[in-house]
């Protein structure tokens, strides 16, 4: 038999936006890393050849104003920031091969390139047309919108902004306001005239091609319903587009206009592009891929090559229009696709843009000590191949995490590999009928998996994940493996349920690796013994041994949460972080406009998790009596530590329990937690008891309490816990 021929691996070039380099990272960056960051690892564990790069956008009027105002050169300011940029990326697991900045020889020699095939295109792509615009003459520069407030024309309220009111909303030229002023030195601006050299992006041929590119690229229905509408009607709405600012400026000089410089939205792009080229000049892109010993230029003009860039809706315009455009007619590779991504929204609804640091400050959150792999775990598992806006939930977090991540799936290994541990010396045993079972299932779910992930489809890969947990959890609960241990005659029957449950949570680990980069490792390289991380593939191997099983994951405890959210530094002081597109006054393009989010169900309700089914009778919550807060305080709630466990002579379902609730003596509690506990295990533990429950003499011996254990119409019982630092007598309430 032959074997199935092997696809030949995929050559991707894949880019995130490019942060601009005037202050660090807040949430909603990071969600783009993350998105981008887990498609790409998926794509690498198929085997594909990905080249995965990004730069720090560094040019324009805000970076050259923020430098001015510290004191210190634009190169040092973007220095700062940049080293800031690739801390984060690094602590959040952000795998870019090579990253860059814009502010560099490579990206001078595309820029200038591209602009020279442009100009020189025939007829002429380049075009110059005098424009009339507010200058500053106290600071000596033309002022972009953004740089100059005044009074509304339409409803006459006071300290508006240069292109739109945020009371009455109208939008206007900062040529109608009344008594316009400065924002950088409150002098009034004096309107001046300038040339400035254009983008024609109105041209025939150019519209012609936009069509023809849109059509053929399998873009989103929300991003092509849009472009649709700018390309509408021969793309007569088309303005040509402004590429040149005067001085004082940061950025690249326009080769044939001396004194003039690309504007940065121009050079911004072609950042991608720089960033490549310094990933292939410096022997990177070789020493990930021996076999790819090509030139960037050879390599970008493979036609096999695929091209992705992930971005935020807010730049749909730049990156669909001009960017097609620019690379088509300067004779390079255009998009494969441009995958777009809503906002990150914290529940009250705050946006957490580019542009409003609002949230979370991923600088703190690790800082705090909190783990990045949570973050990405809860980014990933609420995200989706649609244009939408995700909802940031504190609670939601917390319980994700706790309950699903750590108390699903992070369980399973640490309940089975004790057993295997202490009575298998870690080896693992399948029949042939259950190894041919797992197998089959486990090549179902990671084809599964493969297809979402494929499709941007995180939070439906996390669902059935989880789903998958919710599975191996029961079958292992009801094969009851500490009743096995105790009888030799059980041996086979222990190791089988251990065996099937860590083949279970080795295929998790598999198909969560890309969300969860550092604990898929440990877990391939300390747990299995691989010595190096998974592929792909290995979810359907079954696992023959495991090593001793050492802590995967904390649980969060939400005090640290809390302390995140509301610390005085957890919002960065809003200041945009992106070069704005009104930069520059009458810029001829119009803004890129919010792609609006398809009506439906939001992230947050699809990806809900599921909740845990309710037999009849055993309704909680809406259907319990309500109670006042003087009821609930008569139950005396208290943390017990358990001092010893052991099992009841001619009790069925009971443990007996000795308890330290800090009273200087031990307490007995009978517990029905057999079925779900080897008494073994829970000496040590920290739970919730009420303490103040009259005692009861039962068959055993008196009951002095009881514990707290969670419990659904299935089977497993599951014993209430505090988080770290609980001690025993502390009150619960
Ligand atoms: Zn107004």
């Amino acid at each position: 038999m032959t074997p199935p021929a092997v696809p030949a691996p995929r050559k991707l070039f894949v880019t995130t936006a490019l942060p601009y380099a005037n202050a660090p990272f807040h949430i909603g960056h990071l969600m783009e890393y993350i998105q981008a960051d887990v498609w790409v690892r998926f794509q690498r564990m198929q085997g594909h050849e990905v080249h995965f790069v990004c730069a720090d956008d560094a040019h324009g009027a805000p970076i050259m104003l923020k430098a001015q105002s510290e004191g210190i050169t634009p190169e040092q300011l973007i220095a700062r920031v940049g080293a800031s940029h690739t801390e984060d990326w690094r602590r959040y697991g952000i795998s870019f091969d090579t990253t860059h900045s814009t502010h560099s020889p490579e990206n001078t020699e595309l820029a200038q390139s591209i602009y020279r095939a442009l100009r020189d295109w025939r007829p002429s792509l380049i075009g110059t047309k005098t424009i009339e615009q507010f200058y500053d003459p106290v600071k000596g520069m033309f002022l972009a919108d953004r740089y100059i407030k005044g009074t509304c024309p339409k409803c006459g309220a006071q300290d508006q902004n240069g292109d739109n009111c945020e009371v009455c909303g109208s939008t206007y030229a900062p040529t109608d306001l009344i008594d316009p002023r400065s924002a950088l030195t409150g002098a009034r601006p004096e309107l001046r005239e300038s040339p400035h050299l254009f983008f024609r992006l109105s041209d025939p041929e150019v519209v012609a091609f936009l069509e023809r590119w849109t059509k053929a690229t399998p873009l989103q229905p929300e991003v092509y319903n849009k472009i649709q509408e700018w390309l509408g009607d021969g793309g007569r709405a088309l303005n040509d587009w402004d590429i040149s600012r005067d001085p004082p400026y940061f950025g690249i000089d326009i080769p044939d206009a001396p004194g003039k410089y690309f504007y940065v939205w121009l050079d911004a792009p072609i950042g991608y592009l720089a960033a490549l080229k310094k990933h292939f000049d410096s022997g990177a892109a070789r020493r990930a891929y021996p076999g790819e010993t090509r030139t960037f230029d050879q390599f970008l003009a493979d036609p096999g090559v695929e091209q992705y860039h992930f971005i935020g809706k807010d730049i749909v315009y730049f990156h669909t229009l001009f960017w097609p455009a620019m690379l088509h007619f300067s004779g390079r590779k255009t998009p494969t696709n441009v995958f777009v991504h809503g906002f990150l929204v914290m529940a009250s609804g705050e946006k957490m843009s580019k542009s409003r640091g609002t949230g979370i400050s991923p600088q703190r959150y690790v800082e705090s000590g909190l783990n990045p792999e949570w973050l990405r775990y809860y980014i990933a598992a609420k995200l989706n191949e649609r244009v939408e806006d995700l909802d940031f939930n504190p609670d939601d977090f917390v319980a994700r995490v706790n309950s699903d991540l750590v108390g699903k799936y992070v369980n399973i290994a640490s309940r089975a590999a004790g057993f295997v541990d202490k009575h298998f010396g870690g080896a693992l045993a399948y029949s042939p009928k259950v190894a041919g079972e797992l197998a089959h299932a486990a090549r179902d779910a990671t084809k599964l998996a493969a297809d979402a992930y494929a499709a941007r489809r995180f939070g439906q890969v996390v669902r059935d994940a989880m789903a998958i947990a919710d599975r191996i959890n029961e079958a292992f609960d009801q094969a009851r493996p500490w009743t096995l241990a105790k009888d030799p005659a059980h041996r086979a029957d222990l190791q089988d349920a251990c065996s099937r449950a860590l083949a279970g949570f080795k295929l998790l680990t598999v198909l969560l690796a890309p969300i969860l980069p550092v604990t898929a490792s440990r877990v391939a390289r300390e747990f299995f013994g691989l010595g190096r991380d998974f592929t792909w593939a290995d979810g359907a191997v079954l696992p023959d041994r495991v090593g001793a099983y050492s802590h995967l994951l904390a649980r969060i405890d939400p005090k640290q949460l809390d302390a995140l959210l509301l610390g005085p530094a957890a919002a960065p002081s809003p200041q945009p972080s992106r070069a704005p597109s009104g930069e520059g006054g009458n810029a001829a393009a119009s803004a890129p406009a919010a792609v609006k989010p398809k009506a439906g169900p939001t992230p947050a309700a699809a990806a809900a998790s599921p909740s845990p089914q309710r037999g009849e009778g055993q309704g909680e919550g809406a259907d319990a009596a309500t109670i006042t807060i003087d009821d609930f305080a008569k139950v005396d709630l208290r943390i017990a530590r358990i001092v010893n466990a052991e099992h009841v002579d001619g009790a069925d379902k009971l443990l007996r329990l000795t308890l330290d609730v800090g009273e200087g003596r031990h307490r007995t509690v009978f517990a029905g937690i057999k079925s779900a506990y080897d008494p073994a295990v829970l000496v040590g533990r920290l739970t919730p008891m009420v303490a103040n429950l009259a005692p009861r003499k039962m068959k055993f011996g008196l009951s002095e309490g009881m514990v707290l254990a969670a419990s659904g119409d299935g089977p497993g019982i599951y014993l209430l816990a505090p988080d770290a630092g609980a001690e025993p007598g502390m009150r619960v309430k």
